[in-house]
């Protein structure tokens, strides 16, 4: 399935890129409110369990109540809310308090705008594309999250590996006998380690979250990148961590996310995966 528009991909590519910055923004709303969701209902049923009375919660969606800024709760208007665009006229800041607004706001913005624009180059308007656009923004909310709150939320993991296995039910990327097996190999791989991990020092090193998305990513390509996806997020994650302990930026003690590794390596193999291992193959084949 392929839409001929007579467009060339430099040109779809430039109008990809606002209409990924405007679903960017959307995921930050999805990265910030998605997880409080998640911690109100475990509140809730946690309480109700233990027979205490309800605690009165503000009732939080995706869509309410309307962004306000955390700090001194100032509404932020239409003209505030233009992704990457408000944050620099802002300077950073927010209009009533001057305190400074996450840069997170416009990175996710951008990975979304460049993510669209490039998926867009490359695949053109195809079902590959709309498939691959899905998998970007998926996997950048994954990220957002495991990097905030170091989980990896099953509403999110789980559908992203069953929507892996629909697409290569007719091979868009991967025969199915692949997708399946990556899927069962990427879940028993990482749930290996964990165990053997677990029984050797005592110590978890990973969550259940980081073993479904690495079936999901399996789901969407097969088992064949398994072996990249693990060797890449671990060489990035032990770079990161490494340069972390060095600048002090961050506690030993505190857990590092792996999720967002996976989440890169995923991304990287996904679009690049074919090129990289048939460069290693004439290498060292
Ligand atoms: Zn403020």
């Amino acid at each position: 399935m392929f839409l001929e528009t007579g467009l060339s991909p430099t040109a779809l590519a430039i109008a990809a890129f606002p209409f990924g910055l405007i679903i960017g923004s959307f995921l930050n709303v999805v990265i910030l409110r998605f997880p409080e969701q998640l911690k109100n209902s475990w509140r809730h049923e946690s309480r109700d369990f233990l027979g205490l009375p309800e605690e009165p919660t503000e009732p939080l969606s995706l869509a309410t109540p309307a962004s306000r800024c955390p700090s001194c709760g100032a509404a932020i208007k239409p003209w505030h809310n233009i992704p990457v665009i408000s944050y620099v006229f802002l300077g950073g800041k927010c209009h009533a308090c001057s305190q400074s607004i996450s840069i997170q706001y416009p990175l996710v913005e951008i990975a979304a705008g460049l993510a669209s624009g490039f998926i867009v180059y490359q695949f053109g308007l195809s079902l590959m594309a709309a498939y691959c656009l899905l998998f970007s923004w998926v996997l950048i909310a994954l990220t957002g999250i495991d990097y905030r709150e170091q989980l990896l939320p099953d509403q999110i993991t789980l559908p992203l590996l069953w929507l892996g296995l629909f697409a290569n039910l007719g091979g868009t990327f991967v025969p199915l006998n692949d997708a399946v097996i990556g899927a069962l190999a990427g879940y028993l791989s990482l749930w290996t380690v964990f165990w053997l991990f677990k029984l050797i020092t005592g110590k978890e090193g990973m969550g259940y979250g980081d073993f479904k998305l690495l079936a999901a990513l399996g789901a969407w390509m097969g088992w064949q990148m398994l072996p990249l996806i693990i060797i890449l997020s671990t060489f990035v994650g032990a770079l990161v961590g490494i340069v972390g302990l060095l600048l002090r930026a961050r506690d030993r003690q505190v857990p590092m996310a792996f999720g967002p590794f996976l989440a890169m390596a995923g991304w990287i193999a996904l679009i690049w995966g074919d090129t990289i291992v048939a460069g290693y193959l004439s290498v060292f084949g």
